[in-house]
């Protein structure tokens, strides 16, 4: 077992204090592919080039941690020296926050570098505006663009509000040594989205059973945001219903230096 898969199995063993049984297979990996070492080029009388090893896929601050050689490394995330101009470049409206970093008895907490997000690309407001990482405000600028894609597809409207339950908390998974994101404000938990027609969409309402097959637009539009925010690699991880009920009312994403991504039903991961 790789030490990615070994993580990953230890994150679905204890996850957030799961209380369904772990899934058989490690979560899909998406973009993780091993770069292709490019095939030498013919030559009459040489024997064939020695390929260049594979490199690493190109890191992406703002976006799903695409490294497997850091999966396994606990802290706070780095922070982004070019942080302002990228979050800017995003059409992010932010202020500087601050999550002092601090040792506990479970591990550190805090990060070096904290923003407020206040608005976003889309205008999007908050119930209260996050204090996250540089990473996961990023994420969330361009998790805006897919919020409104599926949305009007869906829907026929726009989100105008996000109703979030929290980013930082110093705290450890339950049930697991490791820290969670939330540790360092690198991740935040989504409960519902308002549209412009003044209608709520809520996990807790609408996601519907995740065992079963979407069957309202609601539903398709929360389970397309979830699909597309992983594959898309705007988040690292996303949970969702499909990960456990402890998640049954919220989606959960962050920007840890690992992969796991529940959204789909299990037999499918
Ligand atoms: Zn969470």
């Amino acid at each position: 077992m790789s030490a990615r898969s070994a993580l990953a199995a230890l994150f679905v063993s204890a996850g957030c204090a799961p209380t369904e049984a772990a899934p058989a297979k490690p979560p899909p990996i998406a973009a993780r592919s091993p770069v292709e070492a490019p095939a030498p080029a013919p030559v009459a009388t040489a024997p064939p080039a020695e390929a260049p090893a594979a490199a690493p896929p190109p890191r992406d601050p703002g976006q799903a941690n695409l490294d497997p050689d850091d999966d396994q490394v606990v802290g706070p995330p780095e922070a982004i020296a070019d942080c302002e101009v990228r979050l800017t470049a995003a059409g992010v409206r932010f202020r500087a926050g601050a999550l002092p970093v601090k040792a506990t008895a479970g591990g550190t907490c805090g990060a070096p570098q904290a923003v407020i997000y206040e608005a976003g690309p889309s205008g999007i407001a908050w119930n209260a505006a996050p204090v996250v990482t540089c990473s996961l405000a990023l994420g969330l600028a361009r998790f805006e663009g897919v919020l409104q894609a599926e949305a009007e597809k869906h829907l026929g409207a726009r989100v105008v509000r996000i109703r979030q339950g929290g980013t930082y908390s110093c705290r450890r998974m339950a049930r697991f040594r490791l820290a969670s994101e939330h540790s360092y404000g690198n991740a935040i938990d989504l409960h519902a989205f308002e549209l412009s027609d003044h209608r709520w969409i809520s996990v807790k309402s609408h996601f519907g059973d995740p065992s079963g097959e979407p069957e309202t637009p609601e539903s398709r539009f929360l389970r397309s945001v979830a699909r597309r925010a992983f594959a898309e690699d705007v988040f690292s991880v996303v949970l969702t219903p499909f990960w456990d009920k402890l998640h049954a009312d919220h989606f959960h994403l962050d920007q840890a230096r690992y992969r796991v991504g529940a959204v789909g039903p299990a037999s499918s991961r």
